[in-house]
């Protein structure tokens, strides 16, 4: 069965079609700068890899353009829209209304819609995203799979805030939390490589551009570090993670800012880009360290002081740990952080082996120590298989 996976942003659209359930990649790419200026689209298949810049003013038009080259007769890979059977969407927030994937219908796009002010820059996208791909495949079901919908099992006391229980029991303000897909992912990757008996408890740490830690219980999210919206917790590449909220008043009152600064501020000017006047590749970062920056190699000290904390906080409420997963950009590339995550943890039986956690690699793997009583993995995501995995379980 094709199954064509759809991320869509605010001015892009990633694709990738799979068979499934082989997980074999048919072909992907992205379709970049929608209204904008020079926007150009990328496609790969087997066949050919191919870049072209092209008028592309609307999602709409972005999506007829990558049709096309699937239905080419030199480099295309389907005869018809037809042969694809279902479109699996990634939609940022599912609110308290979806905790499952499901099959998208007046009803559920209504609902999406209802929870554009809680995701007012993605959501909106990816329901965008829905009606146009709605429009060009009108015979296959469309799917919603929900960043949020895997941390619904929380338990209430990690999702409610301690604020006046009527912000939550009518306005809906908790912890939801972000990147589940990836989380869930490879969560269950580390489960089916060790046996369920071996990783009851595990620690994820998703760190990409943006950062989240979960902790999970027989394979259900029990709590995760980002919070109503997508600025809590870690420290990230524009985004602050966890700040007292006092700081926003201070700013505000006394300093002048206004909230759309602030919010300017918290979300694009902070994190690694805040601490070192500017940059927030991980790869920039580490070489400006190497080479005796002093802001650099602060900034990636507190990046991983705060992982560190948060993994504490994980092993005391898993009472205890199996397995911790490093995944996304940085946690599958970086050996420096992932070596000052896990150094000087003994006392808790994490001891990283520093050569396998040098070695680079794609594949799943273990750099723990030999006589580490927690396994460290390194697990590649695929939010995307991710995608098509669960829109197939669900129509098949
Ligand atoms: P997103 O999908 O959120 O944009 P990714 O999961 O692709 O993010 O992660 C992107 C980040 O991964 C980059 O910004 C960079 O910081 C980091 N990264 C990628 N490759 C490496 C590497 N070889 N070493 C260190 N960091 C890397």
């Amino acid at each position: 069965m094709k199954i064509l996976v759809i991320n869509s942003g605010s001015s892009s659209i990633k694709y990738q079609l799979f068979n499934m359930p082989s997980e074999e990649v048919i072909c992907s790419g992205i379709v970049e700068r929608i209204g904008l200026e020079n926007p150009k689209i990328k496609y790969k298949s087997s066949k050919d890899s191919i870049e072209k810049v092209c008028r592309i003013t609307d999602h709409k038009t972005g999506l007829e353009k990558v049709v096309k080259f699937l239905l080419d007769e030199e480099v295309g890979v389907i005869k018809s829209t037809s042969e694809i059977q279902a479109v699996g969407h990634r939609v940022v927030h599912g609110g308290s209304t979806f905790s499952k994937t499901v099959v998208i219908d007046e009803e559920v796009k209504e609902k999406i819609k209802e929870l554009f002010s809680l995701a007012p820059l993605h959501n909106p996208a990816n329901y965008e995203g829905i009606v146009v791909a709605e429009g060009i495949f009108p015979e296959a079901k469309q799917v919603a799979v929900f960043d949020t919908a895997y941390h619904q099992t929380m338990p209430v006391e990690a999702y409610k805030y301690a604020i006046p229980n009527k912000f939550l029991d009518e306005d809906n303000i908790r912890r939801y939390g972000f990147h589940g897909t990836s989380h869930k992912y490879v969560a269950e990757k580390a489960m089916s490589y060790l046996g369920a008996e071996n990783s009851s408890k595990i620690v994820t740490i998703h760190l990409g551009g943006g950062c989240s830690m979960t902790a999970i219980k027989d394979g259900k999210s029990v709590d995760t570090s980002l919070g109503f919206g997508p600025v809590a917790g870690l420290i990230m590449g524009g985004r602050a993670g966890d700040i007292d909220s006092s700081i926003i008043f201070h700013l505000v009152n006394n300093l002048g800012y206004d909230l759309n600064e602030v919010n300017n501020i918290l979300q694009k000017e902070s994190g690694m880009v805040g601490l070192t006047d500017g940059l927030s590749d991980y790869r920039d970062i580490e070489a400006e360290a190497e080479n005796g920056d002093e802001k650099c190699q602060l900034a990636l000290d507190m990046a991983a002081y705060r992982i560190k904390k948060y993994l504490g906080a994980y092993m005391a409420i898993l009472n205890g740990i199996d397995v911790i997963v490093f995944t996304a950009g940085i946690g599958e590339n970086s050996v420096p952080m992932r070596k000052m995550v896990c150094e000087n943890m003994d006392y808790f039986g994490i001891d990283i082996d520093v050569e396998k956690n040098a070695v680079r690699s794609k594949e799943v793997r273990e750099i723990q120590a030999v006589n580490s009583k927690v396994k460290i993995m390194v697990i590649p995501t695929d939010e995307e298989v991710e995608i098509a995995k669960q829109s197939f379980e669900l129509i098949n």
